[in-house]
């Protein structure tokens, strides 16, 4: 396969504001599109998104949040060595469905709980009192019939309970012999944990969650390669270790990276790879690569190919890499682009060009599980997001040997505000919606098909006028 054929211009680095995708004849409709992928070689995903180990970006919220969407967080590693491996830890101890908090008590107005439900759309509501031990449940019709009065008045004995969650099959069998469309969680000493519902556990397609052979959600962590104390302690508990370099083609990293690849049991991504010569020069040393990482300068927060005039914008480095793998012999190994991804458009243009799956920086920022808090600015909100390589982000010391200040004194990224999206699933439900209508559109019913059928075409400036939006005064936000 010849993935540099596939963009326009041989000899030319082209972006993905550059082309367009050619629609084709299809025979299916965007919701048939499976976008199940691989992460790395045995890491499977259901959804083709994998967060940036950034810290204003993945945590242990966010990468549990992702993981039960189907995808993959790659916790950040301006930690100390202990905070990574605790925020490790806590997505695999995670229930991989949604646990609500909210409760209502036994003197609370029936209207008012109803209120509390509605978010839901969920017949029955957990009852607590205040020592915080559930005691009951209310259901809907009854709050609806005794709108003046109070929980007290119909709160109903529950046996919809459960004290410790092994799998999904489990819950849903409480709810099957209860006939309640929640289960509640309690300690020993009968104190509320929470309530799951049935919409948490009934996945619609392909948002199931991606789990390990125990059944608990994936989790990679971002490495340094010359960090072996870290990558000794997160390996025991991750699923996949991702050496988290700008530039792995370096004979350094290299050398690290052969120093430890027999000694991890988890998978193995490396990069960051941004040409065809560098990756031979990496495939041919290392041995342990399960997954690639790729692109060079593309991040919305990267300051890289300004400062330096040194870049391997994403798409053009995913054909590159992609095509260096397949040459020698590792087309089974996960081809991830990183960087610059705005539209999911251009997640099917990279995949066009040989990319597995996508790494998100920007996007997932503006989510609420992300961890920076909402900001608010006049009437709008936004969230916190910096480069790597900021000066702020480079100041905590454990970045310092990625961008770092010992080898590097210009800061390679910059930081600012995101606007505010609101929840992970839905912007990860919009995302990758827009992959499948896009994929529907070039009549592929799969990644590997995207790969052969997908057709990218040069598009002018003025083209690009055209497609946007306008010929509108306003437009309403
Ligand atoms: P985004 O999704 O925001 O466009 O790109 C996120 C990607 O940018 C990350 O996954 C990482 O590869 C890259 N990145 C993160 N921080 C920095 C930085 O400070 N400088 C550069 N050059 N790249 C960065």
């Amino acid at each position: 396969m010849v993935f540099r054929e596939k963009l326009p211009l041989e000899n030319t680095v082209l972006t993905f504001n550059d082309v367009i995708l050619i629609p084709q004849k299809t025979e299916i409709d965007p919701y048939e599109v499976d976008v199940s992928t691989y992460a790395s070689k045995s890491i499977k995903i259901n959804i083709p998104l994998i967060s940036s180990p950034m810290d204003t970006v993945t945590e242990s919220d966010l990468a549990i949040q992702l993981a039960r969407l189907g995808g993959l967080g790659i916790i950040h590693r301006n930690l100390t060595i202990e905070e990574e491996v605790e925020m490790v830890i806590k997505v695999k101890e995670a229930e991989p469905f949604n646990i609500h908090l909210n409760y209502a008590l036994l003197d609370m107005n029936c209207i008012d709980v109803l209120k509390l439900m509605k978010e839901y759309y969920i017949s029955t509501f957990p009852i607590v009192d205040n020592q915080g031990k559930f005691i009951g449940i209310v259901r809907k019709e009854k709050l609806i019939s005794n709108l003046n009065g109070r929980v007290s008045d119909v709160i109903e004995s529950c046996s919809s309970i459960c004290n410790v969650v092994t799998s999904v099959n489990q819950i849903l069998n409480i709810m099957k012999s209860t006939g309640l469309d929640i289960v509640v969680f309690i300690d020993d000493y009968g104190k509320f944990k929470g309530f799951t519902t049935i919409w948490d556990v009934m996945y619609e397609k392909p948002f199931q969650p991606a789990l390990d052979n125990e059944g608990r959600l994936i989790v990679g962590a971002a490495i340094s390669p010359f960090d072996i104390n870290r990558i000794k302690k997160l390996e025991k508990y991750v699923d996949v270790l991702v050496v988290d370099v700008a530039h792995v083609a370096n004979v350094k990293a290299i050398n690290a990276i052969k120093n430890f690849e027999k000694e991890i049991s988890c998978d193995l991504i490396i990069g960051n790879l941004g040409t065809y010569e560098t990756t031979v020069e990496v495939i041919t040393e290392i041995e342990k690569i399960d997954g690639v990482r790729v692109g060079l300068g593309s991040g919305s927060i990267c300051t890289t190919g300004i400062i330096t005039g040194v870049a391997a914008p994403t798409l053009w480095a995913i054909a590159q890499v992609a095509d260096a793998l397949y040459d020698y012999g590792l087309s089974k190994v996960p081809v991830i682009a990183d960087g610059g991804i705005k539209y999911p458009g251009d997640a099917v243009k990279a995949f066009t060009v040989g990319a597995w799956a996508v790494m998100l920086g920007n996007i997932f920022a503006s989510s609420k599980e992300s961890p920076s808090p909402i900001i608010r600015i006049g009437n709008k909100q936004y969230k916190y997001y910096r480069g790597m390589g900021s000066k702020s982000a480079k100041e905590k010391r454990f970045s310092i040997d990625r961008y770092g200040k010992k080898i590097k004194n210009i800061d390679e990224g910059i930081e600012g505000l995101v606007p505010y999206k609101g929840s992970l699933k839905d912007i990860v439900k919009d995302f990758v919606s827009g992959i499948q209508t896009a994929m529907g559109y070039i009549g592929a019913k799969n990644i590997p098909e995207t790969w052969i059928k997908g057709k990218l075409k040069l598009i002018t400036q003025y083209g690009k006028l055209e497609i946007e939006p306008h010929s509108l005064k306003l437009s309403i936000d």
